[in-house]
């Protein structure tokens, strides 16, 4: 076992794969219902997803990130923030159905405090 070390290389905390993931299939149920694509996102939402991947892998907080949504530091640019915001707002409800899990750990992490100062 090695220490934890508190720089964010290679792999991936667990916490940051699973958003990932939540995003990914956010995008894809709101490209499926709007974009009507089968066979995963369209190039729009394809550049959305690679775009809050970037967004993910470049925040400062990390796992110990509250969700998006609730991020003092909104870091998306504003043409990305309203697309996102549009997706999380028609998939957020139906994660549940679709993706348990992963709906609930996103629910859970909105619950984690701000940080302090904002
Ligand atoms: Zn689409």
């Amino acid at each position: 076992m090695n220490t934890v070390k508190k720089k964010t290389t290679s792999p991936l905390h667990p916490r940051m794969k699973r958003e990932r993931k939540t995003i990914e299939k956010m995008i894809a149920i709101y490209c499926r219902d709007h974009h009507n694509t089968k066979s995963g996102p369209c190039g729009e939402c394809r550049e959305l997803l690679e775009y809050a991947h970037l967004r993910l892998a470049h925040c400062p907080l990390q796992e110990n990130k509250t969700t998006c949504g609730n991020c003092p530091i909104h870091c998306y640019k504003p043409r990305m923030r309203e697309k996102v915001r549009e997706v999380m707002r028609y998939s957020g409800p139906r994660m549940i159905r679709h993706h348990p899990i992963l709906a609930v750990g996103h629910i859970v992490d909105g619950f984690r405090k701000k940080p302090k100062g904002s």
